[in-house]
Parts: C-alpha cells; sequence; structure tokens
C-alpha cells in the first residue's frame, strides 16, 4: 500500500515558486481504494490512543483529518488562515518553506487536558506543525503527536518538532 501512495504522490517542480518541488498528493484522494487504506493505516495507528480532538491544518489537511476524526470518533478541530473563523480566534505567525504565514484557532476549540492529534499531507519544514503546536499549548491542551502523510526528512521538520512526536506514513 505504502508503495502505491508513493507512486499516486506526484512531484511539480518549481510550484508555488521556483525551486521548490511540491508533492502534489491529490492524486491520493481521487484514488478511491488507496484513500480509503491511507485511512484505515492511519486509523489503525492511532485508534486506542484516546484522541478526544484530531486538528486539521488548511486545507490539504483537513481532508485527512476529517474522515480520520470519524473513524476515531474524536471531534475535528480546524486551523485556519486568517480571517476564515467566524469566531473569536488566537493566532500563531510561522515561517514557511516558501514565505511566511498566520494561523488562527477558535479561542475556545479546546478544554485543557484534551488529547490531541494535529494531521497534515507533508511536514516540510515543520514551521506550519510547530505553529499549531503553540496554539494548542496557549488553551492547554495536550498534543499527543502529529501525523502526516509524508515527510520530507531532508528538511529537518521532525527534529523541529521532537521526533518522538512525529508520524509519517512516507518519508521523502
Ligand atoms: P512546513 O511548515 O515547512 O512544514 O510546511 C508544511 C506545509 O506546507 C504543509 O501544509 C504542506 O502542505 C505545505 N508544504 C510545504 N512544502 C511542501 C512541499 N514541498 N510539497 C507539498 N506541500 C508542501
Amino acid at each position: 500500500m505504502l508503495d502505491a501512495v508513493r507512486a499516486a504522490i506526484r512531484d511539480v517542480p518549481d510550484f508555488p515558486k521556483p525551486g521548490i518541488v511540491f508533492k502534489d498528493i491529490t492524486p491520493v484522494l481521487s484514488d478511491g481504494p488507496l484513500f480509503r487504506q491511507v485511512i484505515d493505516a492511519l486509523v489503525q495507528r492511532w485508534r486506542g490512543e484516546h484522541i478526544a480532538k484530531v486538528v486539521g491544518i488548511e486545507s490539504r489537511g483537513f481532508c485527512f483529518a476529517a474522515p480520520l476524526a470519524y473513524a476515531l470518533g474524536a471531534g475535528l478541530t480546524i486551523v485556519r488562515k486568517p480571517g476564515k473563523l467566524p469566531w473569536r480566534t488566537i493566532r500563531e505567525a510561522y515561517a514557511l518553506e516558501y514565505g511566511e504565514a498566520v494561523l488562527e484557532l477558535h479561542e475556545d476549540a479546546f478544554q485543557p487536558g484534551d488529547r490531541v492529534l494535529v494531521v497534515d499531507d507533508v511536514l516540510a519544514t515543520g514551521g506550519t506543525a510547530e505553529a499549531v503546536g503553540r496554539l494548542l499549548r496557549r488553551q492547554h491542551a495536550q498534543l499527543i503527536s502529529y501525523s502526516f502523510l509524508a515527510e520530507l526528512a531532508f528538511l529537518g521538520g521532525a527534529a523541529r518538532l521532537g521526533a518522538g512526536n512525529v508520524h509519517a506514513l512516507l518519508t521523502y
């Protein structure tokens, strides 16, 4: 299954900027049996960890976080780009592999001590996930782990997040 996922993920050179090789995971989403196997693998990894909330990072993270939360019987919480969330928010700024950005979370997204799993498609430098970790800490949620479809290990994101904290189905 992992070989099939690796084969499905498409390299797009110079997107969204020159010099970036973008890992396009949309072929994984559009292949029904493969998408189901990926979600099943994530469910198998995280079932039994008593996850209260799965956090999806905008926007490709939502695609994996939502079915995972459903299958685990956990809540889904979304972290979004600025100005998208309707309620009161807290925000964190961070550096990307290609630029800088801000992420927002509803101020009442978590109860203190909530066991939280953070999900995104690709781990690159780890800046995005680290910013989400800061948002969680500000709400005294308990970060159980980060879970990615793929990790670009040569960018050192796992080391930045604390290697024991990071799960990826695939490593590049
Ligand atoms: P980073 O903060 O550097 O770990 O970047 C992670 C975020 O940017 C994730 O939401 C990824 O979807 C996206 N991203 C960064 N670099 C890439 C890449 N080379 N291919 C695909 N997505 C990427």
